[in-house]
């Protein structure tokens, strides 16, 4: 990890206070279009933690460009202690063609933490991993539903790690998960760093969801004033803690044919509750979906026509917490 007060990235040396630009550079395109990946380095004129914010590394995930994009716009350096990295999109690739993926079908995320000679994918991990995670003492990755999957604003996280537990609280969203790490996933390859991360979720890819990136913006505040980078104005309450699910699970459909949903991402259900109808085409048959728990709905499909096996709502449950009430900004 560098020191907090010398920070070089790509070759370029940046002092306390100040604020620039950096390409990293990852490649070419056919036409030998150099690829970098753009990094807002923004130096607080006093010294502190260094936090990077990833978006798009999927590239089709879009909201988390808009969030960092809007949370770059709000910081001074005079009135910041420590560093942002700020890079709204990872894999420039996919992001400029619109796809989750490298050009090769590569998953970016799959591939941390990278190496020198390897895939195009395995080499832009390394040089990220290389340039901005290992200078970062802390991180925040922004990520979106798939396709036609939403997704409630969550943070996902390792909390059995305390400072990243303190982390995901204080960003403020009311549902974390503990999810475990997925293999060659930046969140794994900077957990083995000791850097603490969480990954935000919210929305769908290729759409900018307002009330999303609304609770990332402030997530991402909330999360930089609990480091003590920005100072915390007034003495504002600390929010209700959020619930922290162990669990989650998908509900598949029965049926091919169109779907009618009855319950909504956001939603608390009940075992037994039917979450959706699967209809055929002149109104003969009507096959229920029901919950085989009871949970919140932390993200579903949405489109309307479903495939049997197809993945339709995704519940989350607590052991130990009730969700007594629905996420009603969501539904
Ligand atoms: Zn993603």
């Amino acid at each position: 990890m560098a020191t907090k007060s010398s920070l070089s990235i790509a070759g370029e040396s940046l002092p306390l206070g100040r604020r620039k630009i950096v390409q990293v550079e990852v490649g070419n395109l056919y036409d030998f279009t150099e690829m970098n990946i753009p990094v807002e380095v923004i130096r607080g004129t006093q010294d502190g933690p260094i936090l990077f914010l990833s978006g798009a590394l999927h590239g089709d995930e879009i909201n988390g460009v808009e969030i960092i994009r809007r949370v770059s716009k709000r910081l001074r350096v005079k009135k910041l202690r420590g560093t942002v990295l700020a890079v709204p999109v990872v894999n420039v690739f996919g992001f400029n063609t619109r796809s989750r993926y490298l050009p090769d079908r590569r998953d970016l995320n799959r591939c941390f933490p990278g190496t020198t000679k390897g895939s195009l994918a395995s080499q832009m991990a390394r040089v990220f991993m290389k340039e901005v995670v290992s200078k970062s003492t802390h991180g925040i990755d922004f990520h979106t539903g798939a396709l036609h999957r939403y997704n409630i604003p969550q943070v996902r996280a390792c909390i059995d790690e305390a400072r990243t537990k303190a982390m995901a609280k204080a960003f403020g969203t009311q549902v974390v998960i503990n999810s475990s790490l997925r293999d060659g996933s930046l969140r794994e390859a900077a957990r083995k760093k000791k850097i603490p991360i969480l990954l935000f979720e919210g929305g769908e890819a290729l759409r900018f969801d307002e009330p999303v990136i609304k609770a990332g913006v402030q997530g991402c505040l909330a999360v930089m004033k609990h480091l003590g980078m920005l100072e915390k104005v007034g003495k504002k309450q600390d929010g209700a803690d959020p619930v922290f699910v162990k669990n989650s699970f998908w509900v598949r459909s029965p049926h091919g044919g169109s779907m009618r949903v009855l319950k909504k991402p956001g939603e608390v259900v009940a075992e037994g509750d039917c979450l959706a109808l699967i209809l055929d085409l002149f109104g003969k048959s009507e096959i229920r979906v029901d919950a085989p728990a009871s949970g919140i709905i932390i993200g579903g499909t949405r489109l309307p026509l479903v495939n049997r096996g197809d993945a339709l709502f995704h519940i989350a449950t607590s052991e130990n917490v009730d969700f007594a009430e629905q996420l009603d900004e969501f539904l």
